[in-house]
């Protein structure tokens, strides 16, 4: 009995070992397969944004494209040196697998750069392409590009997107690729990067149109000397820039021309933004137009076995919670977003803004025709403070009259992100090795797994 079961045991020894070098062969099989990855980030999209946006997009019963999808992870994003990240620190994280300090691109806290998964993408021969809402040189995009102490570094960063030879390059931020006196031209050192890139090969791209009917393998567009509109404002502006969606579109028509295979992050960077003002009309239309973005790329990586997609937040923004006495009503009324409203509103002799012109460009953009003098009294105290920062304000207003919860104006006021959390954010995977994202992660975690399912090495 003891001899039969001591070769049983043998034998299931065997069985044992046989099986794992089965697995073991098979994960190296998978992670082999992963040609492409693509890397969606809806900037500040916690869980409160996405709440939202379920409700008026599909209905509390629906999901979001993005919710759909196969392996679900959770993210921590603390930075190094605070418990609330800005997207700086989130996206250097990331990008390179390091944890820093707020306000730093890819750079350790001590200022030495760390390489980025799409250098390292690069240096195994696959395109690469970053695509943003906000300026090309702003924290998310530049954290996978270029590496700086600071995030301010706009003319250092756009130049160090274009000397990468990031094969494809989409958003805002035209001002840092030309000269002072040329269009909106911001950069002191007299470069023309547009020049410089076009003699590099790229086209160059401005609006839609163009953006739909260039061709080539490189690809830079620049659809707004800041950032991009917002959703909300694109009617108003009469906007002729692209759509995320319309973006990543092309951007993989490009990259998968290349037989080696692609990185490509797309960022919906506006979703943070507009959570700052609380406004949540704003965020759900940033929301929308993100989730078009990620089907595409579903569309692109269905029927494939070689493309990851990840869709994921850099951090939470606001806190945004979606309470039971919401009133949707208020927020179908919003037509533009808070910072356009502020804009909107004229000021008097004294450089204050009129209680006039703000009672009618409330009733006009929010459909609020009845604010009280503290509102108003609470308008005309941002009339001294920039545009995006009087948005916050006015959000907020149409925020507390919606019922939404959020950080309360005196903390946003007085954090340096001006309102971010350190909640954790949601992942969303699918493809191969898309399974190895399905746990509590932290964001750093994110550029080793890219790697890992790529071959490549940080
Ligand atoms: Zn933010």
């Amino acid at each position: 009995m003891i001899r039969r079961s001591g070769r049983k045991g043998t034998r299931s020894g065997l069985v044992v070992i046989l099986i794992l070098s089965a697995v073991l062969w098979l994960s190296a099989v998978s992670l082999a397969q992963v040609k492409n990855v693509i890397l969606l980030i809806g900037d500040g999209m916690g869980f409160g944004a996405i709440q939202y946006a379920r409700n008026i997009l599909v209905g509390p019963d629906g999901r979001l494209a993005f919710e759909k999808l196969p392996f679900v992870g959770l993210v921590t994003t603390y930075s190094a040196n605070q418990w609330v990240t800005d997207s700086a620190a989130a996206a250097t994280a990331m990008a390179t697998g390091y944890k820093t300090n707020n306000g730093m691109i890819s750079v350790k806290p001590d200022g030495t750069p760390v390489k980025t998964v799409l250098e390292a993408a690069q240096e195994t021969g696959k395109a690469v392409g970053l695509i943003s809402t906000n300026t090309v040189y702003d924290a998310t995009p530049a954290a996978f590009g270029a590496h700086w102490a600071q995030r301010s570094g706009s003319d250092a960063i756009a130049a160090q997107l274009v000397s990468r030879k990031i094969d494809v390059i989409l958003g805002g931020g035209s001002d840092q690729f030309f000269p002072k006196g040329v269009g909106p031209g911001k950069r002191g050192d007299g470069r023309n990067l547009v020049d410089e890139a076009k003699a590099a090969g790229y086209t160059y791209v401005t609006n839609a149109a163009e953006l739909a009917a260039a061709g080539g393998t490189k690809l830079l567009g620049l659809f707004h000397p800041s950032y991009m509109n917002y959703q909300s404002d694109r009617d108003e502006v009469k906007s002729e820039e692209p759509s995320l969606a319309e973006m990543t579109a092309k951007a993989l028509d490009v990259l998968s021309k290349d037989p080696d295979g692609f990185f490509l992050m797309s960022e919906g960077a506006r979703i943070d933004h507009m959570a700052h003002t609380a406004e949540v009309a704003g965020v759900v239309r940033e929301v929308k137009d993100f989730e078009a973005a990620v089907e595409v790329a579903l569309k692109f990586a269905a029927g494939r076995k070689d493309t990851l997609v990840i869709v994921t937040a850099d951090h939470d923004t606001m806190g945004l919670a979606v309470t039971e006495p919401f009133k949707p009503d208020v927020i179908r009324k919003v037509k533009a977003s808070p910072e356009y409203m502020a804009l909107q509103m004229k000021k008097d002799a004294n450089g204050v803004l009129t209680e006039e012109s703000i009672r009618q460009v409330m009733a006009d953009f929010a459909g609020i025709t009845d604010l009280t003098p503290a509102e108003v009294a609470t308008i005309q105290g941002t009339s001294k403070l920039a545009s995006y920062k009087q948005g916050y304000e006015i959000g907020s207003i149409i925020a507390a009259r919606a019922n939404v919860a959020s950080l309360t104006p005196a903390v946003r006021a007085i954090g340096e992100t001006g309102g971010h959390t350190g909640n954790q954010v949601p992942l969303y995977a699918t493809g191969p090795d898309a399974q190895l994202f399905a746990k509590v992660l932290d964001n750093t975690d994110i550029a080793r797994l890219v790697a890992q399912a790529m071959g490549i090495s940080l």
